[in-house]
């Protein structure tokens, strides 16, 4: 199904009948408990215990906090096929992910998938067989494949799509909460804790095979290399990205100022690396240099790369952004007036995950205060 319209009403469901918004604000909150298949609350490497941050509880806490706040309505997924998905990735890359895990199961191997070796700048040949394709398609440890990852990021796509339908068919925003996150893996690359790109597959799928620019704002606390590698020479998709400076922390390759896009998407990335500690003012006058890049752009659509490690305390991130700095942060994107999808990225601070996303979203959610349509709407 393309997510050319509002998903069919089977695949809508309000989960939450009669909750009445106290916020006053509508926001479609794209949910599915598959997720927690994905659970890696307590993996193992070569028998030892490996700390994933990345557990089924960061969207839990989310989920209730909105709840909680009264946003909504509440839906769940619909199924969107895998179309959507091979749009952006591989798919021998696809197939295994697929089937890395069963493989593994079968040749005896109990436990996570993780990779052995990795595909360095001299290697020679791709390898055929899961054992050597694991470091052929993964650039860290940080994405064990357990049982139910494939199915997990199959339906954190599936929750990215159904946003975009709901946006395509005149919502001013949606928000997916997709779990596990995206923003790392490209088109044959998975790490970060991602698998699937949902940035870039709603991106694409909100093209629907056309030119249709299409701005992507990236303000998780780490670059989006996969989202940028894709996009790279595309001049159709803008991709913004504010984060830690890649000399700083992680993902260590991508990110500087000077990644620019190549041949016809020359123009068409812009970075802004910032230093570890750097809080809401600062972040905000960067953030407005890149909204205006975006308005100079004039998208049909906005996406955006939810990350909400840039909070004070993350500890994965390492920003010093408070819940006025979230608010603030969605606000400046609503001001912009398009119609946007949000898609959660990262976020690990769990005492204090539900706050930052109800800052955010709410935010994000209320109409533009600079005049414009939505204003005329509310
Ligand atoms: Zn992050």
């Amino acid at each position: 199904m393309p997510c050319d319209g509002r998903p069919a009403s089977a695949g809508v469901s309000r989960l939450k009948p009669g909750l009445q918004p106290e916020t006053g604000l509508t926001l479609y909150i794209v949910y599915t408990g598959r997720h927690k298949l994905h659970a890696t609350d307590h993996v193992l490497l070569e028998g030892c215990p490996f700390v994933v941050e990345e557990v089924p509880a960061r969207a839990e806490i989310i989920l209730s906090a909105l709840q909680a706040a009264g946003l909504g309505p509440l839906v769940e997924p619909a199924d969107h096929g895998l179309a959507p998905i091979l749009a952006v990735h591989d798919a021998g890359f696809v197939d295994f992910l697929r089937q890395a895990y069963a493989e593994s199961a079968r040749s005896g191997e109990a436990g996570p998938v993780f990779p052995w070796t990795f595909a360095n700048r001299h290697i020679q040949r791709k390898p055929k067989g899961t054992l050597g394709l694991r470091g052929y398609y993964a650039f860290g440890f940080g994405s064990p494949i357990l049982e139910g990852t494939w199915t997990a990021a199959y339906w954190s796509a599936q929750c990215a799509l159904t946003a975009a339908g709901l946006v395509r068919a005149g919502e001013p925003a949606a928000y997916a909460l997709c779990r596990p996150p995206g923003h790392h893996a490209a088109a044959d690359l998975y790490g970060g804790f991602c698998y699937l790109n949902n940035a870039a597959i709603v991106a694409r799928c909100l093209q629907a095979g056309a030119t249709v620019p299409i701005a992507i704002l990236d303000v998780d606390y780490h670059h989006g290399n996969g989202t940028q590698i894709i996009f790279y020479s595309d001049p159709t998709v803008l991709y913004c990205s504010l984060h830690v400076h890649p000399d700083q922390d992680y993902p260590f390759y991508w990110g500087e100022a000077g990644e620019r896009g190549e041949g016809p998407g020359a123009g068409a990335n812009l970075n802004w690396p910032l230093p570890k500690g750097t809080g809401d003012a600062a972040y905000l006058a960067t953030l407005d240099q890149a909204l205006a890049a975006i308005r100079a752009f004039a998208p049909r659509y906005l996406v955006v790369s939810a990350g909400f490690d840039v909070a004070a305390g993350d500890p994965v991130g390492g920003f010093a952004i408070s819940a006025a700095g979230f608010h603030e942060i969605g606000a400046r994107i609503a001001d912009l007036d398009l119609p946007t999808v949000i898609v959660q990225e990262g976020g690990y601070r769990l005492d204090r995950l539900g706050e930052y996303a109800v800052a955010f979203l709410t935010g994000a959610a209320s109409p533009p205060r600079s005049g414009g349509s939505r204003d005329l709407q509310a």
